[in-house]
């Protein structure tokens, strides 16, 4: 059978050059006459998008990056990446633009909910075990964005100063690890800078490292609007995203061919990768075309449902937990998040959900009739009116939710050119993502009934970019028609009854540009005068006060970093209050990232739910209760204050750069080294049971790099209740030419374990989980010597050690060179033995000269009688040639 990869030398010039920018938002362009079809692509990473954010069809919606990467279960993150394969096909999307593996540098960063780790060996691995999910199943991933995109403040410009090491051991490590452990089928580049070059053109990252070292026969597409210069044509970019083309034109590669600066061989390689990915996703029996679809399947929902278990971390428990459903008679659920929960984080990765349950109705389905369940706000924390709970809203024929129309000019005249019934009242359009119409210019209606649910005083909102105007009742109630103020918010205040339907008319109205359109109804029901006084009424009265508190995509979101670590509004107050007229407070919190805790000592119970998935309220009424042991550890540092993370020195950076002063020591390698407490530390979880770790074990001390060292150790479950443990396997180096963090995650392993029950755990660990990144080597190195392993259950909880010792020459040790300092260079054997070869009458003087710190090269400059310069290639020639 003829692969597309085949039909390269059929090509014509002008068509490879226009295969090297998409064609529109989200697909590349087809060469019909070679049968060659379009890719399709979708965000990316929690579900998948399709081409219409919030039109349908909707999504099924998994838990966020950092939520995976709690769970420390790769056989579970690789089913979560099979669910997602199964929802990309339902989109007719052949890459799913994820996963997302930047480091959380700083807690307050606005992706790392998307991001899995502060780690880059845990976040290499989660990523790799998503990337196989999607990849046995047929569609490809896009893991992103290469490389140092660590935070949101200035993001399509900031360059991220970041010297050799840290670059290697941490930023480019996750993705490094998951081309060797999954091979991505496509890469996206950053927005940002690194070192001064925009990634999208960033030629020693993305030719140098990533193509030659790596080797990877991937495809490097670049992040939406990334592209800044023509210097993209002769780069190591292939595919420009999205199209038409902006930098990577016919003008612009046509230019560098001539110049030279791309080779004929160079473009080719290019289109070469574009035809292999379309072959690889098998883009000719899978087409693009046709129309995307949804599907709400029950065992899907099941299986969401143990995976957002998993990504639950009890931070704290004196022994309020599980809650024991014979004692608790009555529960306080406070919270304006207990109703209405986040389940993503705001951004480019939000999907159209099929359904949410609510931790409310998660709860009060578990408790039953015999538990009385009741609610209140505590505090609101929205900056605009939420949207109407969608039980609030009919269509005009009695459906759920409201009647969207669209049409194809200004003035709703003639049919509708698309409309659906949908549950939704805000809408954020990019581009070409409105269905069925002229993108520069349309019309939309939304229509229906909203009967409140209260009787009393509502507020009503409205929001867009763009006309909009909103009646009630027939009366004209808020416009935005004549006067538009982007994102300024109107709203009304109105009494209305309970149960009585009002037809609700919602218009809006294009004409310009297409790049971003939105427009959001909200509302906020009649609510007490005393918030807090309500709530604190409610967790007197009750057994239990469940407290949701967080943060929504309106705090946390791609495009902006946080201020700080504080809850927004008044959620601290809240829960101090709350804990103090009930001991049995629980606090979970609904958030992406580290939040501060000024309360920690006053609760009973802490919950990590982050945002994880359309089965958040199943999944933590599962934990609640105890049908469900909760066994996640959490993927980064909680530190005690701002101040006290590694980047807070560094951040957000100046005059356009921000330096990674914090080197190496990103998240526990920073607290390790100065020694600072965290408030919770990197790889913390408890569980409702207890395990012992016993009989630390190794194949063989010393042992080489090229056999490896194999680790046991024995964990049991010492508790009386069923529970999964993340054994965690860290490596600390006595001694290193360079310095090395006190630590480093190595290995981990998640074990199930009945009550009483053991288990042996099997760590296989080759020279990897040895090595630093020497720049002066240009390559990694395996140092001979003694390294302790660390089994623990958290960084800071380590429960076995044992010290080993590697010998011999390592494996895949990278060139001498005479860059390196004598003393480097005459421990090693090899070295010794060229240099003697060459400088035999000098060695023994260098010691007593006090020359060993120098370099040969150094040498050949200061003192030439004693090293002549064309010594120097020729030393060099037998380094590589040994
Ligand atoms: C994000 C990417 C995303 C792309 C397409 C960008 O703003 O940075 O992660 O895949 O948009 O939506």
């Amino acid at each position: 059978m003829t692969t597309l990869e085949q039909l390269l030398p059929q090509l014509t010039l002008d068509e490879k050059v226009a295969l090297l920018a998409g064609r529109d938002l989200w697909h590349s362009i087809p060469v019909p006459r070679l049968g060659i079809p379009v890719l399709k692509v979708s965000d990316g990473p929690n579900g998948v998008r399709g081409a219409y954010r919030d039109n349908r069809p909707p999504s099924i919606c998994l838990p966020v990056g950092i939520a995976l990467g709690a769970t420390w279960n790769t056989a579970l993150v690789e089913d979560a990446g099979r669910l997602l394969a199964g929802e990309a096909k339902r989109k007719n999307a052949h890459i799913l633009l994820g996963p997302t593996v930047n480091i959380h540098r700083t807690p307050i960063a606005g992706r790392n909910f998307e991001c899995f780790a502060e780690d880059p060996y845990l976040s290499g691995t989660i990523a790799a075990a998503y990337i196989n999910g999607l990849q046995r199943s047929g569609v490809g991933a896009c893991i992103k964005h290469f490389v140092c995109n660590d935070q949101e403040h200035e993001r399509m410009s900031i360059s991220a100063e970041v010297t050799e090491r840290p670059l290697h051991e941490i930023y480019l490590e996750p993705f490094r690890l998951a081309m060797r452990l999954a091979n991505p089928w496509s890469l996206m580049s950053g927005y940002n800078r690194i070192n001064g070059r925009f990634a999208s053109e960033n030629n020693p990252l993305l030719k140098e490292i990533l193509k030659e070292t790596w080797s990877y026969d991937g495809l490097v597409i670049s992040d939406w609007f990334g592209t800044y210069t023509p210097a993209v044509a002769a780069g190591g970019l292939d595919l420009e995203m999205p199209g038409p083309a902006r930098w990577m034109t016919a003008e612009n590669v046509h230019a560098a061919l001539q110049s030279g600066q791309l080779t004929p061989a160079g473009l080719d390689d290019k289109v070469r990768r574009l035809l292999r990915t379309l072959d690889r996703v098998q883009a000719v029996t899978r087409p693009a075309s046709g129309s995307e679809q949804g599907a709400n399947l029950p065992q899907e929902r099941q299986r969401i449902r143990q995976i957002a278990q998993e990504t639950i971390v009890l931070l704290k428990n004196d022994q309020a937990l599980p809650l024991d459903p014979t004692k608790v008679r009555t529960i306080a659920v406070i919270g304006q998040l207990a109703r209405r929960p986040n389940i993503m984080g705001g951004g480019s990765s939000e999907v159209r959900t099929h359904y949410v349950v609510s931790p409310l109705d998660g709860l009060r389905q578990r408790a039953g009739d015999q538990v009385a369940v009741h609610y209140a706000p505590g505090c609101f924390i929205h900056r605009t009116l939420p949207t109407p709970d969608p039980a609030t809203l009919t269509t005009p024929d009695g459906q759920p939710g409201l009647l969207l129309t669209l049409y194809d000019n200004l003035d709703f005249s003639g049919s509708p050119a698309y409309s659906e019934q949908t549950d939704l009242a805000r809408f954020g359009w990019f581009e070409d993502s409105v269905p069925g119409v002229n993108q520069t210019r349309f019309c939309m209606r939304l229509e229906g009934h909203f009967t409140p649910q209260e009787s009393g005083q509502h507020t009503l909102g409205l929001t867009s970019i763009g006309q909009s105007r909103l009646f009630l009742n027939g009366e004209l109630l808020l416009d935005n028609w004549q006067d538009t103020r982007p994102h300024a918010q109107q709203t009304i205040q109105l009494t209305l009854p309970a149960g009585q339907p009002c037809p609700l008319t919602l218009e809006f109205r294009w004409v310009g540009n297409p790049h971003y359109r939105e427009v959001a109804l909200g509302h906020l029901p009649p609510h007490s005068d005393d918030l807090l006084g309500e709530a604190l009424a409610l967790a007197r009265q009750a057994d239990v006060a469940i407290v949701l508190a967080g943060l929504t995509n309106e705090w946390e979101s791609e495009g902006f970093d946080r201020p700080g670590l504080a809850l927004p509004g008044a959620q601290d107050e809240l829960i101090a209050q709350v804990a103090a007229a009930n001991p049995n407070t629980i606090v979970v919190l609904n958030a992406g990232s580290a939040v501060a805790m000024p309360w920690l000592d006053d609760v009973a119970a802490i919950l990590m739910q982050w945002y994880n998935s359309q089965e958040c309220g199943n999944a933590l009424a599962d934990i609640l209760f105890g049908d469900t042991n909760p066994s996640g550890k959490l993927p980064t540092t909680f530190p005690q204050r701002l101040a006290d993370n590694p980047a807070y020195l560094n951040y957000p950076g100046e005059n356009g750069r921000v330096h990674y002063g914090e080197g190496l020591f990103v998240g526990y390698r920073y607290y390790d080294k100065k020694e600072i407490t965290p408030l919770f530390p990197f790889g913390f979880g408890l569980s409702y049971t207890s395990f012992a770790y016993s009989d630390l074990q190794f194949s063989a001390t010393p042992f080489t790099a090229a056999t490896g060292l194999t680790v046991r150790c024995t964990v049991r479950n010492t508790g009386r209740v069923a529970g999964q443990e993340v054994v965690q396997l860290y490596v600390h180096d006595h001694h290193a030419t360079l310095t090395r963090p006190e630590k480093e995650l190595k290995a981990f392993a998640k074990v199930a374990l009945a009550p009483g029950e053991a288990t042996t755990v099997t760590f296989s660990l080759d020279q990897e989980a040895f090595w630093y990144y020497d720049p002066a080597r240009g390559g990694w190195q395996a140092e001979p010597g003694e390294f302790d392993i660390l089994i623990g259950a958290s960084s800071r909880d380590i429960r076995l050690r044992g010290t080993v010792r590697l010998v011999g020459h390592p494996a895949g040790e990278a060139p001498l060179h005479t860059g390196l300092t004598l003393r480097t260079l005459l421990a090693n054997d090899t070295g010794r033995e060229i240099l003697a070869r060459h400088l035999s009458d000098i060695i023994p003087l260098l010691e007593s000269y006090g020359l060993l710190d120098r370099t040969p090269d150094e040498l050949a400059h200061i003192a030439p009688d004693l090293l002549p310069a064309n010594l120097l290639p020729k030393i060099n020639a037998d380094f590589s040639a040994a």
